[in-house]
């Protein structure tokens, strides 16, 4: 058995769907196909939560009306008038839904909110795609993803409870998949014990594929990207990146830790404890190579892996009283970062210092700041960049740092990191 996981653009347009087809059918069956929302719809679906938390239900109304229009029409598109009607039906369902979420919004219970709207754009695009797998006569139903992840209520970033989970997947998908039936579900998506809806952090429809790879025991979960492969860099920010053949668990792991955007973090832990390969292919060319990532690849030679964060934020924080910052107070001040979710992605102490660099995030900064500028004076410099390069060379450094203003450097043997302005 397989996975396979589509992102947001490979089902962006009807004829972009449609060019799936050929994947699907040549996969051997059945699989388990976990798709992400169409296109931007997420971020479509981020202004709506926005609109709708700050009391202007009027332009929420708005947005939805648009991608109410451009979910209707794509189903049209691609599919005959039969299936059209069972997708519009159950697409009638989830716009329901969305007004539901609409009317309840509020600003003090945003995360809540985001996760009851933000999670229908996955069921959306879901429902058409079952259709049409249908409509070429795939053997497949569709299946929402809430009846059989279970997660806690941190909203926006929930927690999974894997153990339950793997309960219902053996109780309610293994059979169907047992009786030669395939699966199209939601990424990104799960539920309370309560029933509401969650959502796993953006771009987590890869960690669903992994979770659900594991708990199924699949031969191998691809992932379909419009790239030929991962990167050594983002081809996007940096010229004459070369793609990986293969890699290792650990090596994906780092670079997604230090914020590479090649898989989702938390992908990875699942596939590497069932040892199930993870193939990162292109949607475009389903016969290009693509990357594998698994457990041995020691014999490989790695080219520098290169990351590079924006949008960061470096704190430096000296005691007012010019106290030492001991472990108790390291302790205290991680403390704070827990409690207010804030990932601190590098750090550096002193006598009487603290520096840390962390994710540019409105809101939980001025809290931050707030509850820090108790016993610390906090100085931030913001907007500063977070460069991380694997298998660094000293030319790759240079090349890369040239005309930069270096804030910080940390270097270990395989690792060197650089905070920039
Ligand atoms: N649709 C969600 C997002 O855009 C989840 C995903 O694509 O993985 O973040
Ligand atoms: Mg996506």
């Amino acid at each position: 058995m397989q996975v396979y996981k589509f992102g947001g653009a490979s089902i962006a347009t009807a004829e972009r769907m449609q060019a799936l087809w050929p994947i699907v059918e040549s996969a051997e069956q059945p699989i388990v196909i976990v798709a992400s929302a169409l296109g931007k719809t997420t971020n479509a679906l981020e202004n709506v939560v926005a609109a709708a938390c700050k009391g202007d239900k009027k332009q929420a109304q708005d947005i939805v009306a648009g991608l109410e229009q451009q979910h209707i029409g794509y189903a049209k598109t691609l599919l005959d008038e039969k299936h059209f009607a069972e997708a519009e039906k159950g697409l009638n369902v989830f716009f329901t839904e969305l007004q539901w979420a609409i009317d309840d919004a509020s600003a003090d219970r945003y995360d809540y909110c985001y996760d009851q709207i933000v999670c229908i754009g996955e069921l959306m695009s879901t429902r058409i795609f079952a259709c049409f797998l249908q409509q070429q006569g795939f053997n497949a139903e569709w299946q929402d993803i809430r009846d059989i992840i279970r997660t806690d209520d941190t909203y926006r970033d929930a927690r999974v409870d894997e153990e339950y989970t793997e309960a219902q997947v053996k109780q309610k998908l293994m059979p169907m998949l047992g009786s030669g039936k395939s699966i199209v579900t939601q990424g990104f998506i799960g539920a309370t014990s309560d029933n509401a809806s969650t959502t796993l952090g953006r771009e987590g429809s890869d960690y669903t594929a992994a979770l659900l790879g594991a708990m199924i025991q699949a031969n191998g979960v691809t992932i379909w990207k419009d790239v030929e492969g991962l990167k050594n860099a983002d081809p996007k920010k940096f010229p004459n990146t070369v793609r990986i053949e293969a890699i290792s668990y650990h090596e994906v792991i780092e670079m997604a830790y230090y914020g590479a955007q090649v898989v989702h973090p938390k992908t990875i832990k699942p596939l590497q404890n069932n040892k199930i390969p993870l193939y990162i292919k292109c949607f475009l060319n389903k016969d290009l190579k693509g990357t594998v990532v698994m457990e041995d690849v020691s014999s490989l030679f790695y080219p520098p892996l290169i990351v590079q964060k924006s949008n960061q934020v470096l704190l430096k924080l000296t005691a007012k009283d010019f106290s030492f910052i001991t472990e108790s107070k390291l302790r205290d001040l991680y403390d704070v970062f827990h409690r207010l979710n804030i990932k601190v992605n590098l750090i550096q102490n002193a006598a009487i210092s603290f520096l840390a660099c962390i994710d540019q995030h409105e809101g939980k900064l001025k809290a931050l700041v707030a509850e820090l500028s108790k016993d610390y004076s906090v100085f931030d410099n913001e907007d500063v960049s977070l460069l991380t390069i694997r298998h660094y060379t000293p030319e790759v450094l240079n090349d890369l740092t040239k005309g930069r203003h270096i804030i910080l450097e940390q270097k270990t043997k395989h690792t060197v990191q650089v905070v920039l302005m």
